[in-house]
């Protein structure tokens, strides 16, 4: 139609297929899948070990160059792709999206199902609860929160006969160790099964972990961009006896348990990481993880449905996962590892899955292979990367651009001039990529204010800087038919042997791991890392984490730290404020420049115009 309706619009008037016929078409056993409502199903990982045997079809990943705060449709070319290559094409594909986090659907940027004819319905179920993964993380996390000052509290107000008569109570007169204090019992190396043999020195060894409240780094979580709650106080009732400490909440899909369902490869790989996850050190300076709170087994009992990926379905009625959202800024950005595996058993040899990486090639797309790739052992064989019109004249010096401002006339009216010199950042981004060694197919996404001069131009300086092919798509105005010529040049360049290598060796000290990605990724001159990080990295040093790859938190505003510095800047020094660790995870998390793990609202938020007809039950306002 035109104009292109509202995407809720556009979604509310397609019915969506039964989930359960969906699954059937591409193959799925009837118990393979749960089924939740008529429209989503969870997918059982039996299904991995059914199709193990099975080639892997082409894995594409779709980054973008340096985005606008409004978004430059790698969510909507992503579907489009998936539209194209199975509705027009006829050609398996399966599309890989991150469940949205309440923050930004709430907050600036709205949801993140696509948009117009290219999206995941029903956007509305896709952009809220979902299948309730991001409740489970947020659970999950906040007992572990719990966990720690409770224990902190217990073990200074008792003695370690009363701690330990508690821990190992008495039953009927007979006491035992569960599994998780046997567990204990091996790492503090005592080999005694009788509870009441062991010694005072032992006892009190075994009761206490000592925790150094000054040294947590675990913080408490919510899915809400809740800016009050950057610093706060917790235990200030009279119960908790003035055990008062400072802390802070972050966003939930930057927490580590958010990284671990992203990153596991199933249910064992999971609980292991869980009950690595490091939340303090105790005061001789060693690491107390969640297995030494004894939390692990209840974790992953909060989170055993939320391993397996939802099913959903594009407008055009092809297979979609969502799972799992970390976001790209603030954490490593990435889908899930099961959803793409299984969906590239799913697809079949001939067949495309195309997943997404948040914000930047710098940002979204290095932490795709540095961590998600390492940690899957998977080979991606395309990269789409997707340019719009609208951020490269932002690139070549075009005044700002707002969330809920229309658009200043630079963008609306042709202007060749602004476009060539914002094509610098889509240059940088496809050299990024080849680092890695993957060949580039660069999508145009089309607006409706694009001139035909503009779009040739920007697809024949992609063309010029490398990429592969550089093309147009009209997805967003046409659905599939509109990105078939995208979906083309992908199924050539697939053909092509992809030269996939990392960035940088795991061995590497961490510091130069960290001056690798500033300098050959985001162009920095080098860093500067402030006291309390240098002190960090020799901590996290000294207890043998210098291995683990690097997952920077920085703007995804600009390839520097600045996010007014648009374009390709130079000659900056990179400042690390402070590091963190997500042990269970599987990397170390610096902290760039004022970057906070903490989104805030903005003065007029999504919420303003989302609504609910009570009479219908009818959502309005989401986009
Ligand atoms: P990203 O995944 O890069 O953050 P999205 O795909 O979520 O971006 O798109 C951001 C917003 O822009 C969405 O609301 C989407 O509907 C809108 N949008 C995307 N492409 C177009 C287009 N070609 N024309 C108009 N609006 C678009």
């Amino acid at each position: 139609l035109s104009p292109v309706p509202s995407d809720i619009e556009i979604s509310r008037s397609q019915t969506p297929k039964a989930v359960s016929l969906l699954a059937k078409e591409i193959g799925l056993l009837e118990d393979e899948i749960e089924v939740y409502g008529k429209t989503k199903a969870k997918i059982n990982l039996s299904l991995l070990e059914r199709l193990k045997e099975k080639p892997n079809g082409k894995y594409v990943l779709v980054a973008g160059i340096t985005p606008t705060p409004l978004g430059e449709g790698k969510s909507t070319v992503t579907i489009g792709l998936v539209q194209a290559l199975t509705a027009q094409l006829k050609l398996n594909s399966f599309a890989c999206l991150r469940q949205p986090s309440q923050g930004p659907t709430f907050g600036v940027k709205g949801g993140a199902a696509g948009g117009g004819y290219a999206q995941v319905i029903p956007m509305e179920e896709f952009n809220l609860h979902l299948t309730g993964d991001i409740h489970a993380i947020t659970a999950a996390n906040n007992l572990l929160a719990a966990a720690i000052d409770a224990r902190i509290l217990h073990e200074a107000t008792q003695s370690d006969k009363a701690l330990y008569n508690r821990l190992v109570p008495s039953i009927n007169g007979v006491r035992q160790f569960s599994a998780v204090q046997v567990a204990r019992l091996q790492k503090l190396g005592i080999k005694k099964s009788n509870p009441d043999s062991l010694t005072a020195e032992e006892i009190n060894l075994f009761v206490r972990l000592d925790i150094d409240p000054s040294t947590i780094t675990w913080q408490r979580v919510v899915d809400t961009n809740d800016r009050f709650l950057r610093k706060i106080t917790v235990g200030q009732a009279n119960t908790e006896k003035g055990f008062t400490r400072q802390t802070q909440f972050d966003i939930a899909v930057a927490s580590e348990i958010m990284a671990i369902l992203a990153l596991s490869d199933g249910l064992v790989d999971m609980k292991q990481r869980l009950g690595k996850m490091v939340v303090a050190s105790n005061k001789k300076g060693e690491p107390v993880t969640a297995e030494d709170l004894g939390v692990t087994g209840a974790l992953a009992v909060l989170m055993k449905d939320a391993i397996k990926p939802t099913l959903m379905q594009t407008l055009e009625g092809t297979p979609v996962f969502v799972h799992a959202g970390p976001f790209a800024n603030i954490a490593h950005g990435n889908s899930s590892v099961l959803a793409d595996k299984i969906a590239l058993k799913v697809v079949g040899e001939e067949g495309f899955v195309v997943t997404e990486a948040g914000f930047g090639a710098d940002i979204g797309m290095e932490k795709f292979f540095n961590i998600k790739c390492r940690s899957s052992g998977l080979c991606p064989d395309v990269v789409v990367l997707v340019a719009t019109v609208r951020a490269l004249k932002m690139h070549g010096g075009g005044p700002n651009v707002t969330a809920g401002v229309p658009l200043p006339k630079e963008y609306t009216e042709e202007n060749l001039q602004l476009v060539s010199d914002g094509c610098c950042n889509l240059q940088k981004q496809i050299q990024i990529a080849h680092i890695f060694g993957v060949p580039v197919v660069v999508a145009v996404n089309v607006f409706k204010t694009d001139s035909k001069a503009e779009l040739e131009l920007v697809c024949q300086i992609a063309k010029d800087s490398g990429a592969f092919d550089a093309v147009p798509c009209y997805h967003w105005s046409r659905g599939g038919k509109g990105s078939i010529e995208l979906a083309e040049a992908v199924r050539k360049a697939a053909q092509q042997q992809s030269q996939f290598r990392f960035l940088y060796d795991l061995q590497m000290p961490i510091v130069e791991k960290i001056r690798t990605i500033a300098q050959k990724i985001y162009g920095a001159k080098d860093i500067e890392l402030s006291p309390e990080a240098q002190a960090k990295l020799d901590w996290y040093n000294k207890q043998g984490f210098g291995e683990l790859p690097v997952c920077m938190a920085k703007t995804h505003l600009s390839l520097s730290h600045q996010p007014d510095k648009k374009g390709v800047p130079t000659g900056f020094i990179l400042p690390i404020r402070t590091v963190r660790a997500s042990i269970g995870a599987g990397f170390i998390y610096p902290l760039v420049g004022t970057m906070s793990t903490m989104p805030g609202l903005p003065t007029r938020p999504c919420f303003y115009d989302i609504d609910l007809d009570p009479e219908t039950e009818q959502i309005t306002g989401l986009f």
